[in-house]
């Protein structure tokens, strides 16, 4: 019987462990959400970001994959680009490929779940091939858009690359591609909305973290920078102005905080917020 009774302990004992500390932290509770920096340009023209700023303005321009964490998912929303030279002309620095990023968090590329999509641009979809395993997230209207945007012809176009849609595409054949119109709940508390002039299927993303954080929302091109979102000036590449002020209205009325609508590209969220791993801070 005593032996039993240390045994009882021991296990209470790792159990208590495992639900406190550490990495862990959340998983069980609910979940973590994360922005991975894998690219920074120290200066680029703000009049390309902002609707009707100074033309002699610059601004420094941060790149970012996300990634939320917690019972037993790994989601990663956007995949960054494959090689810098896919950014030429952005004055990239520091690039790290988002898998060697992931894996600051302990997470391999084939431990990912879930692949969201924002939109086909090639900084969000342009490495997607690590994530064997995951289920991929995209609207349809993207897909479509994208598949008429670029062909063989044609390649690149706009920002779209023709391998990146090819690759997604072809998830269809693996029964890995998981086409949205509108909105999703990609799993439970993990929504997708359409939304937004950026592009014609562009996606942001409501995480409900279930914890003290409350709602994060990942508005990607939505928003470049918190400027867009606290000044109401509109990005300076969407086709719908007015739409925009719209969607930042929800967008903020979503998240639980203002700072917690995540702008797709402001280096202002690497400052905000905790670093948790070489270029990863924790969004709560
Ligand atoms: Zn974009």
């Amino acid at each position: 019987m005593r032996d039993l009774g240390i045994a009882a302990a021991v296990v209470v004992g790792l159990t208590l462990a495992s639900a406190c500390c550490g990495d862990k932290r959340g998983d069980e509770a609910g979940y973590r959400v994360f922005a991975i920096e894998y690219a920074h340009s120290p200066k680029l023209r703000a009049s390309g970001l902002v609707h009707e700023a100074p033309k002699d303005r610059f601004t420094p321009f941060s790149w970012y994959a996300w990634v939320v964490r917690g019972k037993g998912r790994v989601v990663l929303v956007d995949t960054g680009f494959d090689e810098v030279g896919a950014a030429k002309g952005f004055g990239v620095e520091r690039f790290t490929p988002v898998p060697e990023l992931l894996g600051g968090l302990g997470i391999r590329p084939e431990q990912v779940t879930d692949l969201i999509i924002t939109h086909l641009h090639f900084d969000h979809a342009g490495n997607a091939a690590p994530y064997t395993k995951a289920k991929l997230w995209i609207q349809r209207a993207e897909l479509d858009w994208g598949r008429k945007r670029v062909d063989a012809k044609r390649p690149r176009r706009g920002g779209v690359r023709l391998e990146d849609v090819r690759f997604l595409a072809s998830l269809e054949g693996a029964g890995r591609l998981s086409l949205v119109d509108g909105d999703a709940e990609v799993v439970e508390g993990i929504s997708v909305h359409r939304g937004g002039g950026h592009t014609p299927g562009l996606q942001w993303v409501e995480v409900r973290t279930g914890t003290a954080t409350g709602t994060v929302v990942l508005a990607a091109d939505n928003a470049y920078l918190y400027e867009n979102l606290s000044e109401r000036r509109p990005t300076a590449s969407t086709r719908d102005k007015e739409g925009d002020l719209l969607l930042f209205d929800e967008l903020l009325r979503t998240a639980s905080r203002r700072d917690l609508a995540i702008p797709g590209h402001d280096p202002k969220v690497m400052r905000e917020f905790p670093e948790v791993a070489p270029f990863v801070v924790e969004l709560r």
